[in-house]
């Protein structure tokens, strides 16, 4: 296989993931970014990462569970950092119809009653009568995961350019007999006018005082809840699902949700501080299944949705076979 010639546009965690697989297969890789450092400006930023192709499926096409396995496992072979403890999913007594809903609609999980609950983790005993246990579920922590795959893609030669944004039209960037990959989430609306954003709140919490080890995703009718232990007493508290564009700061109504709900969960975030408040644009296509559309020498990944951090390295593979050896994966790639 003869070396390619590739400049991939954005460092959100797909173009990441983009420039990483190839680099590693041995292309010539440049990675163009807007902002002058990593997540800046990306919806990646403010991912839980979670990644959990069971739980998605709550309210995903069964693609995303199906892929997604590959996804959890090629994060695993890839990043040490990654933490694999399963996800807990529980309900609120007056709210266990929703476990019941959720057990339905999210297979992949073993139920485990308040005893067994309370051994994995200690600090919800005698708080939750039940719960469910997605045992093959990971998560990391996104901006350790993202500086990860900077420092890698350094280490095997990449050239990468911050603060150098690609201009439209992105195909210009394109090396003489290369490709480019359109990794630039929102910002590729001039050549998707699909794509539409879908706004997500969360909280960066710091609380000592709280020792849980694996995502808790908390069931409510109106607002569910996770949190995310990103390591070094840090919780990610996420997140709103709201269809809007703007990346404004929160408003206090989802605040206190948000935080209402994390302390219902646990107490202990009472103490907690709050490190930050933020709202991230989730990229999407209408029916919500992220893609690679190839347009000649110029492919555009995009669409992430909720499942960015569990289908980047998907994407990648798939967009790395059909570069390397023509292979289509039709479900979640369409060539023009
Ligand atoms: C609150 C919240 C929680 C989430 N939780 C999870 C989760 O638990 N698990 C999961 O898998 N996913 C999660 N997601 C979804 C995930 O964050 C997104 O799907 C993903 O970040 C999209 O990545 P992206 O690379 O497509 O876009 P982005 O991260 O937005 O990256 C696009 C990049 O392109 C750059 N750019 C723009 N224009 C140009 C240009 N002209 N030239 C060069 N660069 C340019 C931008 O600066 C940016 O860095 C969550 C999202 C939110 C908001």
């Amino acid at each position: 296989m003869t070396s390619l010639d590739i400049t991939v546009a954005g460092a959100g965690i797909l173009g990441l993931w983009q420039a990483f697989e190839l680099a590693r297969r041995g292309h010539k890789v440049t990675l163009r970014e807007a902002t002058d450092e990593p997540t800046v400006g990306a919806a990646s930023r403010y991912a839980g990462a979670m990644l959990a192709p069971c739980c998605e499926a709550e309210s995903a096409e069964p693609v995303i569970r199906e892929l997604g396995r590959h996804g959890v496992d090629m994060w695993r072979q890839a990043y040490p950092g990654i933490v694999c403890r399963g996800t807990l999913v529980v309900a609120a007594s007056r709210d266990r119809g929703e476990l019941t809903r959720f057990a339905r609609m999210a297979a992949g999980h073993r139920d485990v009653a308040a005893d067994e609950l309370a051994r994995l983790e200690p600090e919800l005993a005698g708080r939750f009568a039940r719960g469910l246990l997605y045992e093959e579920e990971c998560h990391l922590a996104p901006r350790s995961a993202i500086l990860f795959l900077v420092g890698e893609l350094r280490r095997m030669g990449a050239i990468l350019r911050f603060g150098e944004p690609v201009h439209d039209p992105v195909w210009m960037a394109a090396p003489a007999g290369g490709v480019v990959i359109d990794c630039r989430g929102l910002a590729a609306r001039s050549e998707l006018p699909q794509l539409r954003g879908v706004r997500g709140e969360m909280a960066v919490l710091r609380a000592p005082e709280v020792a849980l080890s694996r995502p808790i995703r908390l069931l409510h009718p109106r607002q569910p809840l996770y949190v995310v232990p990103w390591g070094d007493d840090r919780y990610m508290v996420g997140a709103t699902l709201i269809e809007r564009e703007d990346g404004a700061p929160v408003t206090v109504r989802s605040a206190l949700e948000l935080l209402g709900l994390a302390y219902a969960l646990h107490p202990g975030f009472a103490e907690a501080a709050i490190e930050e408040l933020g709202a991230g644009v989730r990229p999407a296509f209408p029916d919500n299944i992220p893609r690679a559309i190839v347009r000649g020498r110029r492919i555009l990944v995009n669409g992430a949705y909720r499942h960015g951090f569990l289908f980047a390295p998907v994407l990648a593979t798939a967009v790395a076979e059909y570069l390397e050896r023509g292979t289509v994966s039709s479900e979640i790639m369409t060539i023009e």
